[in-house]
């Protein structure tokens, strides 16, 4: 973020709060630190360009290297779970080539200060982390509408880049190179990045840089629950462990034994 001191660069500018309701006005205040604030993760650029009119899904892009970003803000901390639009609408939008880069934002309203941001790079958008939620009750204005949730906590580490985290305020450089070792999972063909994200997020969250097929295994039941078509979760574990290889995200060692290649 551009210079300036620590506790201004998070501060929410309320006289950006010109609306009645206060939804809107967060979304006014957040859209308008994004705008103030964020630089690009992807290129050089220090900001970011709010598209002109409401669009239906991005909200800011890149003015050099074009990436566009949807910026959505809550006020608790980012738990397992983000309430997100139309499941309908995601569901097509992860099947599209123009599915943005997701910015989520923790504010304080009361403080008027931003407590965390973080970028979720689109690659990391896949079936596996969209719930549909139950249609919305007869008795409601909407009734019978479909939203969905964003499985947080099947997004692995990887892809939750901070550039704020609880009041800390990492430099661009950090961020970026954060974001440029998520860039060859783009390259993965969108119905195999399932199974290559999952795996990932399992072999990530192990407490050892080395180890053991075993203990791949031993999330073969929570893998069976979130693909649960797959009867063959061995050897699907065992062909993603080769393709994280291929990607020099882990080394073989033999006779079982891995090692997780640092990449933070
Ligand atoms: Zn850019």
């Amino acid at each position: 973020m551009r210079q300036m001191d620590e506790r201004k660069r998070l501060e929410l500018r309320e006289d950006a709060a010109t609306f009645r309701s206060g939804s809107q006005n967060a979304r006014a205040l957040t859209e308008d630190w994004v705008g103030r604030l964020m630089f690009c993760p992807n290129c050089t650029s220090d900001r970011l360009k709010q598209f002109p009119s409401n669009r239906p899904v991005a909200d800011f892009f890149c003015p050099e290297c074009a990436e566009e970003f949807e910026v959505k803000g809550q006020k608790s901390k980012f738990g397992p779970k983000v309430v997100d639009g139309a499941y309908a609408t995601m569901v097509q939008r992860l099947r599209s080539e123009t599915n943005p880069n997701l910015i989520l934002l923790q504010y304080d309203r009361s403080r008027s200060l931003i407590r965390s941001a973080m970028v979720v790079p689109k690659q990391f958008f896949v079936p596996e982390v969209i719930q549909e939620r139950r249609p919305l009750a007869e008795t409601a204005r909407r009734a019978g509408w479909v939203g969905c949730n964003i499985l947080l906590d099947r997004i692995p580490e990887l892809g939750k880049i901070f550039y704020v985290d609880q009041g800390l305020i990492h430099d661009a450089e950090t961020v970026r190179s954060s974001w440029k070792k998520t860039l060859s999972l783009r390259d993965a063909i969108p119905s195999a990045r399932g199974w290559l994200l999952q795996t990932w997020r399992i072999v990530e969250r192990l407490p050892e840089a080395s180890f053991r097929l075993e203990d791949v295994y031993a999330a073969e039941d929570e893998l069976s629950a979130i693909f649960p078509a797959n009867n063959n979760v061995r050897p699907k574990i065992r062909q993603q462990l080769q393709v994280l290889r291929d990607m020099g995200f882990i080394e073989f060692l033999g006779a079982g034994r891995y090692q997780r290649r640092s990449l933070n």
